[in-house]
């Protein structure tokens, strides 16, 4: 039943199973309040299980996040993600990734070396020479 990687969640769930267990035998034994007790544990086990799971999320969008951020350039007035081997991707617009980290595409304007960015007010961009 276990899986191969344990994880914070796994081993909250084992408790949880246990608790369970615990919970059962203090039923059928009568013990009422014992067996509140452990419904109130299960209940912020399931909690804490949330908040291990939300910052496992969050954890991971970071990490993603750092990752990112050592392959992005800002180069030609806007912002690239270089990767050795790789053609630059992009541009992605300066403001809006100096604000928030949103890597946001610019899209192609009136000329040619013209970018305009879809989101915010950062529009006309010279972004020449374009790969
Ligand atoms: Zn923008």
């Amino acid at each position: 039943m276990k899986k191969k990687n344990s994880s914070g969640i796994d081993c909250v769930m084992d408790v949880f199973d246990g608790l369970k267990t615990a919970g059962k035998v203090l039923q059928e034994a009568g013990k009422i309040e014992q067996y509140a007790q452990i419904l109130e544990a299960q209940k912020n086990i399931l909690e804490q299980q949330k908040r291990i799971s939300d910052l496992e999320i969050e954890n991971k969008d970071l990490k993603e996040k750092l990752e990112l951020k050592g392959k992005v350039k800002f180069e030609r007035n806007a912002y690239w993600i270089v990767e050795e081997g790789k053609e630059d991707d992009g541009p992605f617009c300066s403001c809006c990734y100096d604000d928030g980290k949103k890597l946001i595409r610019m899209m192609p304007g009136w000329s040619e070396s013209e970018r305009n960015c879809p989101k915010c007010k950062n529009k006309g961009v010279s972004v020449r020479p374009i790969q």
